[in-house]
């Protein structure tokens, strides 16, 4: 992507609360370090330990990274986001509680060494405290005490509705204090991968669509790569729309591109936004990269961790900042710092047609690039960067504290949390803390069987049904493109009492056609074979190889092991600390086994209800 995109700068995501602070600083250090990109790193300040604020910004500065996107994360919840053994004084909260907080507080340690960027919401931003009342209004004085604090961009809420962002781009260049006559402001864009991705993300983010163009998607929703030509159409003319409005400088576009390039490739071709020899007039594309839950420190980590020490006598590029000079009274803004201010000489470039080479997968940058064709959620192929959930800030409910208390209430014992997954599964519970959308057709063809699991007090999390060739272009289980015929082993996964997983661990071991993995929050990790690799989910198609999108094994279930333990926490904190409900999650959490069981033989698929059913 560094060679063949150009982008102006890269975005590394941060968790909320501090969830992924590792991971981001980790990732960030390949973009800026070994990529050499131009690295804005994402920080967000509450419910977290305060330290982790500051070893951020020192190892941000170490590694030579000058732009921070200064954020609040989810609201101050300090009851229930204390950390066993973390005293008042360690709690964030109680010195951020708004992203100008975060502003301040970064000016104030470092003067201008960062080039600070904060958050802005052209549909208005979404909180508990006015969920149903979104408004870009609402939100202008806190936008313009962020700039007046020291902010240098704004960077925008992904959104589809061009009117509303022309409307809150117009509204702040008239703004009357004139915080944001000159300001640069960068539209957030989401090329769109599937149409349920989009269904989602644009739930998650609270960001309109427009009808015409759920219409245009709703007519082709049935054949994945229409679903992705319609979407570059739709993004190009987005972008094409936002370059014609007059600006103050130069225009950037900020691509929540969720670690897939195929689409973004196409857009930014399509739009003429892929620099040349040198910026000129042309815009210039930011992209967004998540940290991947699998994320492997890269084999020479250790080398560069060695580097970073000497980083900051040596680097070249340290000196990379988005705005080359800090200041909001500027008329003329360049979006990215001069070669010789970079210290970094351009390389040579990669044609167009090159570019859109590599997008379609051929050459050796563009292997990677065929992972993106049917992204498949966490089962996915755990090579592919989309890999893991790409939907969101770490792990988290997917809904506020007030609705998830509205939805699942205050379980006090274990029936409370078997009601819960019951009724889910029925169709009367919108969501549950591992799934935030209901039930799906598929799912819904083993309800029954899924329903007597629950019955035992085996929460299911995921499955799926047995297919053994049935046509892509099928409601219920089709996928992919119209010329083929899809198939499916059935799997199921699912919470257990630690006692009752030793017993079944006993039967699994001895069935020839079943394959599980399984482990605990403290670590402990069983499987049939580590090394076993689970296609669940392939296609044959006219003219193309078989297609495997959902593969399941050892390194991508570990990374969701992680999350879904992670997830009983973020559950567990809607709680006071010493609420009923809260010690009852606490200790759920602690005694259980997550189990994944798939059954080799899909043309028998029953046989797996059976056998856990017996
Ligand atoms: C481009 C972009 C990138 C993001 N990246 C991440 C990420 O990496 N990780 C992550 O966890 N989240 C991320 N978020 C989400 C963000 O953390 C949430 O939207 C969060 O709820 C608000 O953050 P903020 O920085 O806009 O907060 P703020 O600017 O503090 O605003 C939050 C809300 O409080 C209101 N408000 C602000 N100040 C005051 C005040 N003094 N009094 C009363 N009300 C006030 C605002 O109007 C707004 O409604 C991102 C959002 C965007 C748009």
């Amino acid at each position: 992507m560094s060679q063949a995109l150009r982008p102006l700068f890269v975005t590394v995501t941060w968790g909320a609360g501090g969830s992924t602070a590792t991971k981001s600083l980790e990732l960030a250090e390949i973009c800026q370090r070994q990529l050499g990109l131009t690295t804005c790193l994402h920080l967000t300040c509450t419910n977290m330990n305060r330290a982790l604020i500051d070893e951020a910004l020192e190892q941000a500065k170490v590694l030579g990274i000058r732009n921070i996107l200064a954020l609040r994360g989810d609201a101050p919840r300090s009851e229930e986001y204390r950390d066993e053994g973390q005293t008042p004084e360690q709690d964030s909260n109680r010195d951020f509680t708004w992203a100008v907080d975060l502003v301040r507080y970064i000016r104030k340690q470092y003067g201008d060494y960062f080039c600070i960027g904060v958050a802005a919401y052209p549909e208005g931003h979404s909180d508990e405290s006015h969920p149903e009342h979104q408004d870009p209004t609402r939100d202008l004085p806190s936008l313009v005490e962020k700039t007046k604090a020291g902010a240098d961009f704004l960077m925008t809420q992904l959104f589809f509705d061009v009117k509303a962002y022309d409307k809150f781009e117009t509204m702040l260049r008239n703004h009357e204090s004139g915080a944001f006559k000159t300001m640069p402001i960068i539209p957030g864009l989401m090329p769109i991968q599937s149409y349920k991705i989009l269904l989602r993300t644009t739930k998650l983010s609270h960001a309109r669509l427009p009808s015409d163009i759920l219409a245009r998607l709703d007519a082709v929703k049935s054949d994945d790569e229409l679903v992705k030509q319609v979407g570059v159409q739709i993004l190009d003319e987005m972008v094409e729309h936002i370059k014609s409005r007059p600006d103050v400088g130069k225009r950037g576009f900020h691509f929540y591109t969720l670690n897939l390039e195929k689409a973004v490739s196409h857009i930014v071709e399509d739009c003429n936004l892929i620099p040349q020899e040198n910026m000129g007039d042309e815009d210039g594309v930011i992209v967004e990269t998540t940290p991947a839950i699998n994320l492997e420190p890269p084999q020479n980590m250790l080398l560069a961790r060695e580097r970073r020490r000497r980083s900051s006598v040596t680097s070249g590029t340290r000196n990379r900042v988005i705005i080359s000079h800090p200041s909001a009274t500027k008329s003329n803004h360049s979006y990215e710092a001069t070669e010789e201010e970079a210290g970094v000489l351009r390389g040579p470039i990669n044609t167009r047609a090159s570019t859109l080479a590599i997008s379609e997968g051929e050459g050796s940058l563009g292997r990677e690039a065929t992972w993106d064709d049917f992204p498949n959620g966490r089962w996915g192929d755990a090579r592919s960067p989309a890999f893991g959930e790409i939907d969101g800030y770490g792990p988290t409910l997917h809904v506020s504290t007030t609705q998830a208390l509205k939805l699942w209430g205050h379980p006090v014992d274990k029936a409370d949390i078997s009601a819960l997954f019951r009724k889910h599964l029925k169709g009367e519970l919108e969501a549950l803390p591992w799934s935030e959308q209901g039930l799906s057709p598929e799912t819904s063809t083993i309800a029954k069987q899924l329903l007597a699991l629950n019955a035992k007090g085996w929460w299911t999390v995921a499955s799926q049904p047995a297919v053994n060739g049935v046509r892509s272009t099928d409601p219920v289980f089709g996928w992919g493109p119209k010329n083929g015929y899809v198939f499916q082993k059935p799997f199921v996964e699912f919470f257990l009492p630690a006692a009752e997983f030793h017993a079944l661990k006993t039967r699994l071991d001895a069935h020839d056609q079943v394959t599980y993995f399984a482990g605990n929050a403290n670590g402990d990790f069983e499987a049939s074979s580590e090394e076993s690799v689970n296609p669940v989910t392939w296609g044959t198609f006219a003219g193309k190889e078989i297609v495997t999108p959902t593969i399941i094994e050892a390194v991508s279930f570990r990374s969701w092991l992680e999350e879904a333990f992670s997830i009983w926490r973020e559950w567990q904190r809607i709680y006071p600390t010493k609420s009923a409900s809260g010690k009852l999650l606490g200790q759920t959490r602690q005694d259980v086994w997550l189990v994944n069981v798939i059954w080799g033989d899909f043309v028998q698929g029953d046989g797996l209800w059976e056998f856990l059913g017996a």
